[in-house]
């Protein structure tokens, strides 16, 4: 396993945290932190509202902006939803698919993960693809298959080529917001495991290429430790991602 194949990847979650003032003011600080640090990419993904803002407090940075969620349809009767051509149009270039908690309180299933995959994916978005076991699966041991079967959800129909804007990010539902982080250990297995289902459905070159995250709790003091195991090619940070120093410290340990 060729670790030095993949970039890694440094991602921001603001979840619904920051107005636009605040945008404007975080990117500003964090900008100047992470000036000259090419040995990752650097991703905030923001809620819609903050998206100008943060495109425009980004211009001419190393920072990327992606968005939560986007919807599957092109268009039409669906309020409240923002399509992939929006968020492209308003300069955004990466998506969260699938995240725990649009999957815990917004209803979302395998199928519309798979859906809105496809949508991102087509309109030109680079999609990160959250996957994750809740810790009653866990302690009956079957997180490999609710990994397999979400990752193999979540990819249906999706052809290899598109591959080169996916990420996949390993979120263990327990340690999200909980500050009870996976340790490296478990952080490398899981990765792992969405790597070998990638295998198993494009190959091991396409497995090898594939950026994968670990999210769950992780932080300026862990990134380091986590980031350094084999199958762990970057991190999808929440709470950690709204103090620029702490996220930039982050983006230091990737380096
Ligand atoms: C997340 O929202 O994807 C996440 C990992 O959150 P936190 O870092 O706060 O656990």
């Amino acid at each position: 396993m060729n670790k030095k194949k993949r970039r890694a990847v440094i991602a921001g979650n603001w979840k619904m945290n920051m107005t636009p003032e605040k945008t404007t003011a975080l990117i500003g600080e964090l900008r100047e932190l992470v000036k000259g640090k090419r040995g990752c990419d650097i991703v905030l993904c923001v809620p819609a509202i903050d998206i100008p803002a943060a495109v425009k407090a980004a211009k001419g940075s190393r920072i990327r902006i992606g968005a939560e969620n986007v919807h599957f349809e092109e268009k039409g009767a669906f309020t409240g939803e923002i399509s992939a051509e929006m968020l492209t149009s308003a300069g955004v270039e990466y998506v969260i698919v699938g995240h725990s908690e649009r999957r815990q309180y917004f209803g979302e299933t395998d199928a519309t993960v798979n859906k809105r995959v496809k949508a991102a994916l087509n309109a030109g978005l680079k999609v990160i693809l959250c996957v994750g076991e809740v810790l009653e699966q866990r302690d009956l041991g079957i997180t490999g298959e609710v990994l397999a079967m979400q990752t193999k959800i979540a990819l249906h129909g999706v052809p290899e080529e598109q591959l080169k804007n996916l990420i996949i990010a390993y979120e263990p539902v327990w340690a999200i917001g909980t500050g009870r982080v996976a340790t490296p250990e478990q952080a490398d297995e899981g990765n792992g495991v969405v790597r070998k289902t990638v295998e198993e459905l494009y190959g091991k070159k396409a497995a090898e290429a594939l950026t994968v995250q670990y999210g769950g709790s992780m932080n300026e003091k862990n990134a380091a430790e986590l980031l350094g195991k084999v199958n762990v090619d970057g991190g999808l940070i929440g709470g950690a991602s709204l103090v620029a120093s702490k996220f930039a410290a982050i983006v230091d340990a990737a380096q």
